[in-house]
């Protein structure tokens, strides 16, 4: 450990989707090799308090930390590369930010005082930026920064890094990520959006350290040389990034350029050791040179946007290697299923995973995939609506409760097999009153889940409003909907499964948000090994 931590800030320019939280979780993963410990955090310039309330059409999934915070999908990032959990403190918005100065106000702890977007907010920002660093776990806060440069809601943020910088000089270093396109008429590769961004950045008073440019060709040492010049950066800080085939291979690419080797020399850290990334070059190896193949379907309402489902298709990576097998996830529109087509649509697959997600479109869909898959004896995994689903499904074809349903959808139905627990029916706002963030879960020994897991006791988290209405649980084990997870505290159901088929699960929590590189999430992993063996 370090006297003091240092902060490295991700900027990015010339647009949007460039991929700062992939380089960022890169950078962090060639950091933690070297033998320190590295932390990402993400601020978001969007009002919104957290994603919580964001459609994912807009902003892709929510990723739900331990302590229970709905946050930016980039945090699923950094948990998957470093394997280490986040929290509330990996993510802020400028929500938050007015929200924490608005309450500051009103208990009068300005003392009087006008309170303006600087000194007051740059200070909430430069303060939730330390927050992670004096915490004393970590050697390097790596600081991305949502939107892009010259972005008006992104401006302050911007003006608390120059701040910091100031303040911490030799602890502080910025590194920019850009563009450089290439014109097929000129058959080149142009700086000049790459000039103007920096230049940008140095109207407010920031001078990127290092930059990494976003590029479909090789750039050359000339190139190199022309931005290190007009930009103001040693050429060794002109870091080219080029698309990969997969996310993973970034950390790697990443080192070939020498990206850790620049910011280690920038912070004045020592290398202290020669990183060590043998177990991540082999899961590419095995990414890459897959034994087996199976087609799983996604069965969703947010397919569109893949975006919406990020962790659930990161785990089949994680747990495809694992099980040296390419999974080809099929892409299912919920909306598009019906009882008459279903058998058509779903055929060809080695295993249906029903997605979670909220309210009543394509619900229908949802439900008769599920039947197909149990009458079919095709491998099964629903994840929150989609363990609900389950749940629904069974109890209207074979318990014969006809209008079964879950009151987030039917108030009134006459079977809510699906309903809300007690204490939450008093709470209206809808940011913030669900079940979230990771409850213990014990699961039924023999069960699959426990044969999974290789253990009895659970934590998983959670995001969802309904649950598993216990008066209806004896029906369903009777008829063969074994309960085989559950809430030691409440009693609540988390995990429903089918023993007499070959593979049946519904779990209430979201399994896909614990799976990393270094450890891809039991359930998938023993769920694509089912599919697998359900297609010899
Ligand atoms: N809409 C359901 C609930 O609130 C499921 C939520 C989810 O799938 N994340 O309980």
């Amino acid at each position: 450990m370090s006297n003091s931590t240092k902060y490295i800030f991700v900027t990015g320019g010339v647009t949007s989707s460039l991929g700062k939280g992939i380089i960022s979780a890169s950078l962090a993963k060639l950091l933690q090799a070297r033998g320190y410990s590295v932390t990402i955090q993400k601020l978001d310039p969007y009002i919104n308090i957290d994603p919580g309330t964001l459609n994912p059409y807009e902003h892709g999934e929510c990723y739900v930390t331990n302590d229970g915070a709905e946050t930016d999908l980039d945090l699923g990032h950094y948990e998957r590369f470093l394997n280490v959990p986040t929290s509330q403190a990996n993510n802020v918005t400028t929500g938050r930010i007015y929200q924490s100065v608005i309450e500051k106000e009103r208990r009068g702890e300005f003392l009087g005082k006008t309170v303006q977007v600087i000194p007051h907010i740059t200070d909430e920002i430069k303060e939730r930026i330390q927050i992670l660093g004096k915490s004393g776990q970590f050697d390097i806060v790596i600081t991305e920064i949502g939107g892009t440069v010259g972005d008006i809601e992104s401006l302050p943020y911007v003006e608390a890094v120059r701040q910091m910088m100031w303040e911490f000089d030799n602890d502080c270093l910025v590194i920019h990520l850009t563009l450089i396109p290439y014109l097929s008429a000129a058959g080149e590769l142009k700086t000049k959006p790459t000039q103007h961004s920096v230049k940008q950045l140095l109207e407010l008073g920031v001078q990127p350290d290092i930059l990494c440019c976003r590029t479909e060709h090789p750039l050359d040492l000339n190139l190199r040389k022309k931005i290190a010049k007009f930009c103001n950066v040693s050429v060794n800080a002109v870091i080219e990034s080029r698309d990969a085939s997969s996310i993973y291979d970034v950390p790697l690419l990443m080192q070939e350029e020498e990206l850790d080797k620049v910011v280690l020399e920038k912070l004045n850290l020592s290398s202290k050791a020669t990183p060590n990334l043998d177990d991540w070059k082999s899961f590419l190896e095995t990414l890459k040179n897959p034994k087996h193949e199976v087609n799983i379907g996604l069965v969703g309402k947010y397919v569109e946007l893949k975006d919406s489902y990020k962790s659930i298709s990161e785990a089949f990576i994680h747990a495809g290697v694992a099980n040296e097998c390419r999974v080809n996830l099929k892409w299912i529109h919920s909306e598009k299923i019906t009882k008459d087509n279903v058998n058509e649509e779903l055929s060809n697959l080695d295993g249906i995973l029903v997605a979670p997600g909220f309210g009543s479109r394509g619900i229908s869909g949802k439900i008769e995939s599920v039947r197909f898959a149990r009458e079919n004896k095709v491998p099964f995994l629903g994840i929150c609506l989609g363990m609900q689903c389950a749940v629904i499904e069974f109890a209207r074809n074979v318990l014969g409760l006809k209008d079964a349903h879950t009151t987030e959808i039917a108030e009134d139905s006459k079977h809510p097999v699906i309903s809300m627990m007690e204490e939450q029916k008093s709470i209206s706002n809808m940011g913030g009153t669900m079940r979230l963030g990771a409850y213990k879960c014990e699961l039924k020994p023999n069960s699959f889940t426990a044969n999974a897991y290789h253990t009895e006791k659970i934590k998983e988290r959670h995001r969802h409003r309904y649950e598993f209405n216990n008066e209806y649980l004896d029906q369903f084990e009777n008829a063969g909907m074994i309960a085989t997870g559950k809430n030691p505290e409440s009693g609540l159901v988390e995990v429903v499964e089918i023993p007499s088929h070959p593979w049946f699960v519904g779990a209430q929590y979201h399994p896909e948000y614990k799976s990393t590189v270094a450890k891809p999430h039991p359930l998938f992993v023993a769920f694509v090994k089912a599919s697998l063996e359900n297609k010899k």
